[in-house]
């Protein structure tokens, strides 16, 4: 009855781990992520509504009830991590248009190729790694 499917979770470690090209092709890696990352849309929106709920049953005439604080701080960190998920979305769209035209793996900023390592951490970026750390050292505020 229970068995776990076979092949669930790549199972993939920062740094360590096979060649780009094995196991899993990568527009099934980049549709994959994309697909998790929509669910963390889904999951956020439904969490907003939730609080947007909780906070009309709170905060109608008691501004300073500690729950209707809580609610809210629990609100910003719900709209932070649905912005970034959207984000992750939208980068993934990228990712996937960039692969079926061709130019995927190719750094924006200096055309060169980006490396394997880094493709595979992070299958949406556009950058090399070159060019991320020196834009990172010039616009990384905080
Ligand atoms: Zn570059």
């Amino acid at each position: 009855m229970a068995a776990p499917p076979p092949g669930a979770g790549p199972g993939i470690e920062p740094g360590v781990g096979p060649p780009l090209e094995s196991e899993v092709p990568l527009g099934a890696e980049l549709a994959a992520r994309r697909d998790d990352a929509v669910a963390a849309v889904d999951a956020g929106e439904r969490d907003f509504g939730r609080l947007v709920e909780a906070a009309r049953s709170v905060s109608t005439d008691d501004e300073h009830d500690p729950e209707g604080v809580g609610l809210a701080v629990e609100r910003a960190l719900v709209v932070a991590a649905l912005e970034r998920a959207r984000e992750r979305v939208a980068r993934l769209d990228d990712a996937l248009a960039r692969l079926a035209d061709g130019t995927y793996g190719r750094c924006d900023t200096c055309g060169g190729q980006i490396g394997a390592d880094r493709l595979r951490a992070l299958p949406a970026t556009t950058t090399c790694i070159g060019c991320a750390s020196a834009m990172g050292r010039r616009s990384l505020g905080g």
